[in-house]
């Protein structure tokens, strides 16, 4: 299985049809039928690292002052307590969970990946008590779920700064947004991943785009869980907001 990292930006995006939708839609198409999905989602924080290992696993609607059809979307796709199982096993220190369910960074997403819903899906949370190593050694820690036919896909935004964001999806980028985006970009061109890792906050243009870890730190996960002779490919790129870079990329694919 390849792995993802997909920028979500808005929760609107899941109602949406635009650019990024469809080509979330047509991504799923394309890829190998996976046995499960594994989530790392900017809007799962937790002290400790979890493991969603319920059946059924709720939708949940993880925020405020969106229209009533946002509410009303529901993933019904099942849980996969033998991934969750599969995961413990090769992260002792990983706890498993029955309380959470699939948060918006998740069901944003696979609503246009996969919108039948028919694949089995989890969660892994990121503890914020964890260093930015630390979260790189999780994601190698997952790679071997890959050939188990595990996706493993990061959701978040690798420039994300809410201070800075615009109401109209298509109102012109930041300039350090794109700059700190193409840098980015980049590095993942010339699979230079240290900068990536540990030194985003090194230009003003890292501290505007990476105001908070959250958004960021699913990156960790998939660069962890990639090989580094993988092929890479931007899936989309998109500054929407002015200030929410959409780049998604796969490796391995
Ligand atoms: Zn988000």
């Amino acid at each position: 299985m390849p792995v993802l990292f997909i920028g979500h930006g808005s929760p609107m995006n899941a109602i949406a049809s635009n650019a990024y939708t469809k080509k979330l839609n047509l991504l799923g198409e394309q890829l190998p039928q996976p046995r499960a999905i594994l989530v790392i989602s900017a809007h799962w924080m937790t002290k400790g690292a979890f493991v969603t290992e319920m059946a059924k696993p709720r939708t949940i609607h993880d925020f405020g002052g969106f229209p009533k059809a946002l509410f009303d979307v529901q993933y019904p796709a099942r849980g996969s307590p033998e991934t969750a199982a599969l995961v413990r096993q090769l992260i002792p220190s990983v706890q498993g969970d029955d309380e959470w369910g699939l948060d918006h960074g998740t069901w944003s997403v696979l609503v246009h990946m996969f919108p039948k819903a028919e694949i089995p899906v989890l969660q892994l949370s990121l503890d914020m008590e964890k260093s930015l190593e630390a979260h790189f050694h999780l994601g190698q820690q997952l790679a071997p779920l890959r050939e188990q036919g595990v996706l493993i896909l990061g959701s978040g935004n690798l420039v994300h700064n809410l201070r800075q964001i615009q109401w109209q999806e298509q109102a012109p980028a930041f300039d350090w947004a794109t700059e700190f985006d193409e840098w980015v970009k980049q590095k993942l061109l010339e699979k230079d991943f240290d900068p990536v890792l540990y030194e985003f906050h090194s230009s003003a243009a890292g501290k505007m785009g990476v105001p908070t870890l959250e958004h960021y730190l699913p990156l960790h996960y998939i660069l962890g869980a990639a090989g580094g002779s993988e092929p890479l490919k931007f899936e989309y790129e998109e500054i929407q907001n002015g200030s929410i870079s959409m780049r998604s990329f796969s490796l391995g694919r």
